[in-house]
């Protein structure tokens, strides 16, 4: 077995209390301190990808590069690292099962009964080694998810008592993330769930070495005593993690707790060097202290579940920052847009992003948005389903078709400008069968991507299923209205411009993906500078 250590990031009390920024911004502290660090995590839902789950469910479906769909804390994982992920970064209880299932089918446990200890528990196992077994990683962060106590969550938690008979106690670190609730009938802070959480997990066999509290109100040394008493771990392990402005300041709250020093002291570690968060800093200036404010409207129809563009509030995000703006996001429903409306609801915006989706609800809204921001020179950004929509748009109202659509809206559509690829028609699957992962394209010189990009050739990721049907490229484009990014292999459209308006894009991938606080997305980062030309602030 390799020498990489282990942190295994366990929930107690509710879901939702932002394990996965937890485990983020632990893994920044270590990586500021010069180890490679990763982070994966494990779903006890029975889907097998996440890739099957409407946004409402489950909030944004995040993409990797090797086209793995996965849980959105993926997303923060690389935003706050700047290093990809993978695969191997998500499993869910459906993909263990299948791939155990599989081997019975094979024959693999010929004669054996098959159970969930140790069939289960090895194939979870054996997913927690993988990235350490690349030899790439110092540290790999292991996020379990849901919360202890779970039915579902049992495999995993017995998996992680294995672990850590395995590999041995000095090579590994618990991390409990509770919540400390406040009674305002009472006026204090309670720590009796959290007390209950921690003995759940010892039921288990486990007991948490680190108890990370969530809190809105500050923990008193009483408090913290108390808890490490109740708790059985040390006073210096209690870690208060309480509300902040911004998600990106976690890690200094983090380091300001010591969380890194006790992880490290646990795994028998000294820093590599002096912890530097130098770029993190700067970040976090610039995004405290901007010097110019936009307001930004999103289209899209899942805008009441903020987490359904949770990469694309980012980018707007980490945009903002090295354009020193504020980005005031204005969420606006697809649904609730039609021509009568469109200017009192737009008119007062700096700049439209068109959001991606899925299914017919919403897009008429999404098209009459297009327009106008297309006819007022609107700074327009259009993203995967955004982008088809302006070239419905642009056929039917530019170009003279006025039935054009996508065969995903109307099957059996005449004018079909946006249809699925011939690779796609027989595929009935509906789960992990988009064009999904990095996908190379060429830029057009002299056009605003190759501008913002500043080189001729990219790759970005995507997830979806339908494509510009190239059967109408001499039909929808024209001198001003042109495709400026192709597949080199397949020919297919890849990004689309209006070149008679001051920044009209639209993109068949997911640029949100790949946006880190590092490095900003350059059509993110050129989407605000030219809002903020428009509002002549530069
Ligand atoms: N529904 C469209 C397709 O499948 C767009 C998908 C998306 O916006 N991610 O092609």
């Amino acid at each position: 077995m390799s020498n990489t250590k282990y942190i295994f990031v366990t929930g107690g009390v509710t879901s939702s209390l932002g394990k996965g920024i937890v485990a983020a911004s632990l893994a920044k502290l270590l990586q500021a301190q010069n180890f490679k660090v990763t982070i994966q995590k494990f779903d006890p839902y029975i889907n097998v990808d996440p890739g099957t789950l409407n946004p409402y469910e489950h909030g944004e479906c995040y993409v990797t590069d090797d086209g793995a769909e996965t849980d959105l804390d993926l997303g923060h994982y690389e935003r706050f690292l700047n290093v990809s992920t993978s695969q191997a970064n998500n499993v869910t209880t459906g993909r263990v099962y299948q791939s155990v299932i599989e081997k019975e089918r094979r024959g693999e446990f010929l004669g054996k009964t098959v159970q969930v200890i140790p069939h289960v528990t090895n194939e979870i196992k054996k997913r927690m080694c993988l990235l350490a077994e690349t030899g790439d990683y110092d540290i790999v962060i292991t996020e379990i998810g849901g919360t202890v106590g779970d039915i579902e969550s049992l495999p995993y938690i017995e998996s992680v008592r294995q672990m850590i008979w395995d590999l041995g106690r000095e090579n590994t670190v618990v991390i409990h993330l509770t919540l400390i609730p406040y009674l305002a009938a009472a006026g204090e802070l309670k720590t009796k769930p959290t007390q209950h959480s921690v003995k759940t997990l010892m039921e288990s066999g486990i007991s948490a070495d680190i108890i990370v509290c969530r809190t809105e109100y500050e923990l008193t040394e009483d408090l913290r005593e108390k808890l490490a008493l109740f708790c059985n771990v040390k006073r210096e392990a209690i870690i208060q993690s309480i509300d902040v402005e911004t998600i990106y300041d976690v890690p200094l709250k983090m380091l300001e707790e010591g969380l890194d020093k006790v992880v490290l002291g646990k795994l028998h570690l000294e820093p590599k060097q002096p912890l530097n968060l130098e770029s993190w800093n700067e970040f976090l200036n610039k995004f405290k202290n901007p010097k110019y404010n936009l307001k930004i409207g999103l289209v899209g129809k899942y805008v009441e579940l903020q987490d359904s563009y949770k990469s694309i509030l980012e980018s707007l995000i980490h945009a903002g920052a090295v354009n020193e703006t504020q980005i005031d996001v204005v969420s606006i429903h697809s649904e609730h847009i039609d021509k009568n409306n469109v200017a009192s609801k737009l008119e007062f915006l700096d700049g439209l992003i068109v959001a991606p989706g899925f299914g017919e609800r919403g897009i008429e809204g999404k098209i009459i948005a297009i327009s106008y921001a297309r006819i007022n020179n609107l700074p327009f950004f259009g993203i995967c389903l955004g982008m088809q929509m302006a070239v419905i748009e642009y056929a039917r109202n530019k170009a003279g078709f006025t039935k054009a659509n996508s065969t995903e809206m109307d099957p059996n559509c005449s004018v079909p400008v946006i249809d699925l690829m011939e690779s796609q028609k027989s595929i009935t699957n509906k789960g992990g069968t988009m064009r999904l992962g990095s996908w190379d394209c060429d830029l057009v010189s002299g056009s605003k991507v190759e501008d913002a990009y500043g080189v001729k050739s990219i790759s970005e990721r995507h997830r979806h299923r339908y494509e510009f049907n190239n059967d109408f490229l001499d039909k929808v484009f024209d001198e001003n209205f042109k495709v400026t990014g192709t597949n080199p292999e397949t020919g297919l459209v890849e990004i689309i411009e209006n070149q008679n308006h001051p920044w009209f894009v639209g993109v068949q991938f997911h640029p949100e993906y790949k946006s880190t606080v590092s490095k900003p997305h350059p059509l993110f980062r050129a989407f605000v500078k030219a809002s903020l030309a428009k509002k002549n602030l530069t």
